[in-house]
């Protein structure tokens, strides 16, 4: 590991921090902590900080709400952002129960869980993801707006890609906190952006998730805009996704999905993967698209995938497999977008995929062509299966995916599905704009 608990102390005296945040994530993806100042840094990395786990949204009930923090020590980072005297740092937490046992309501909890079966393999799980976001106004009580100036397109610079100082400091300030930054830019909508960092082990990468998420928020309203991760923000231009490439390695770092002999340099293992998440696509998208508004994202035309399919060739199918080959061989799965639990969703991701290896479940033919211009006939010849239209589809899926609910535990699916049929029921009961306008008046 990367810290001991003296090397922590020492950090702390020595860049002055003052206050350290023990974060952890609730079972909906929300970022939590608790602050404590370092003159309780000792308890807390003896594991002793508690902390009233009734109120945090899914996680337990108030007659056994006690829960304890244990800190993750190599995820200490300083955030840049705060004063640079009496600076504020964080710890990524896993939150365990007073018995001493970890908390099953803890995703990072199953992601860790679920890493360990494929370490048993004798595979390391790598992924890197790519995460959109939306730059908006903000109105004069300082909320969030869709509203933007900018009309900027894909890949295109200042002056009219309003948000390159804004990404400008997204970056460096990413970079001041360990991450490396392969890529920004400008996305295919107005005021959409991408941030690209460098894949890593999945613990990690579901943690720089969290952490970059927070940043670009920060940093955002530090330049008096609003950023959101919603999915699809408006109507008509492009949504957000989180796209995750995904490999496995052995221990020796070599890249079991490549395979120079293959037909297309991928092995028998990258196939039956790319079978095993495409085995339970439909019911992870309760998970890797959690929202009601997730499903106007999954539509045809925006680059979003709506059909259960892959290609090594065309963009419009769920899995794709990007160029490059040797030990950068992976499977780009399209569907996830970036309000989905990044814990929850590498954990189905990797156990998925791990049951198509065990179980050596054969892959579909790819289709290579624009799955959207194909007839429902053509489709439904070729076998390809539609993604759940709505929310309340994905998670009738979910709940009929044993094996999917037996990754998640059952506190988190009973849990997880109780909030999400609230969540459509709320939705679905009431009478939108669109209805009004489009009724009132004809009937
Ligand atoms: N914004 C697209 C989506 O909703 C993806 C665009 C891209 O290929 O980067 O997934
Ligand atoms: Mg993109
Ligand atoms: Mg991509």
């Amino acid at each position: 590991s990367r810290y001991t608990k003296d090397d922590i102390f020492r950090m702390v005296e020595e860049e002055d921090v003052e206050f350290i945040r023990l974060q952890f994530t609730d079972i909906f993806g929300t970022l939590k902590n608790i602050a404590i100042t370092s003159s309780q840094l000792e308890k807390a990395l003896d594991n002793k900080c508690m902390f009233d786990g009734s109120s945090v949204e899914g996680f337990v009930r108030i007659e056994e709400s006690d829960m304890y923090l244990y800190p993750d020590y190599d995820t200490f980072e300083i955030f840049p952002w705060r004063p640079q005297q009496g600076k504020v740092a964080r710890l990524i937490c896993d939150v365990y129960t007073p018995d001493g046992k970890p908390f099953e309501g803890d995703p990072r909890w199953i992601l860790k869980k679920t890493i360990k079966e494929a370490n048993e393999m004798g595979y390391r799980f790598d992924v890197g993801p790519e995460c959109e976001f939306f730059l908006f106004h903000t109105d004069d009580n300082g909320l969030p707006t869709t509203l933007s100036h900018e009309k900027a397109g894909y890949f295109d610079l200042g002056p009219n890609d309003l948000g390159e100082n804004i990404r400008r400091d997204m970056v460096l300030t990413l970079e001041d906190m360990g991450f490396e930054i392969e890529a920004s830019h400008h996305e295919v909508a107005p005021a959409q952006h991408e941030i690209d960092f460098k894949y890593d082990e999945a613990l990690k990468t579901a943690d720089n998730i969290q952490t970059f998420k927070m940043t670009v928020k920060t940093i955002a309203k530090r330049h008096g805009l609003y950023a959101t991760f919603m999915p699809k923000p408006k109507f008509g231009i492009s949504g957000s996704g989180m796209h995750i490439n995904m490999s496995l390695a052995t221990e020796e770092g070599k890249n079991i999905f490549a395979d120079e002999n293959g037909k297309i340099g991928l092995s028998d293992d990258a196939y039956h993967f790319i079978a095993g998440i495409m085995k339970h696509a439909r019911g992870m998208s309760a998970i890797t698209n959690p929202l009601v508004n997730s499903y106007k994202r999954l539509v045809p035309g925006y680059e979003a995938p709506v059909y259960i399919a892959w290609s090594a060739k065309n963009r419009s199918p769920l899995i794709r497999i990007p160029a490059s080959r040797g030990n950068g061989t992976r499977v780009e799965l399209r569907n996830p977008d970036p309000t989905a639990n990044p814990y929850l969703v590498l954990a189905l991701c990797l156990a998925a995929g791990l049951d198509g290896i065990k179980n050596k479940i054969e892959v579909p033919e790819s289709v290579d062509c624009n799955i959207y211009e194909m007839t429902p006939g053509e489709r439904r010849a070729a076998g390809i299966e539609n993604m759940p239209a709505d929310l309340k589809e994905a998670v009738d899926c979910l709940v009929t995916d044993e094996f999917l609910c037996s990754v998640l535990g059952e506190h988190i699916t009973t849990k997880y599905v109780e909030a999400k049929m609230k969540e459509w029921e709320n939705y679905t009961t009431r009478v939108s704009q669109w209805e009004i306008d489009e009724y009132l008046y004809k009937y």
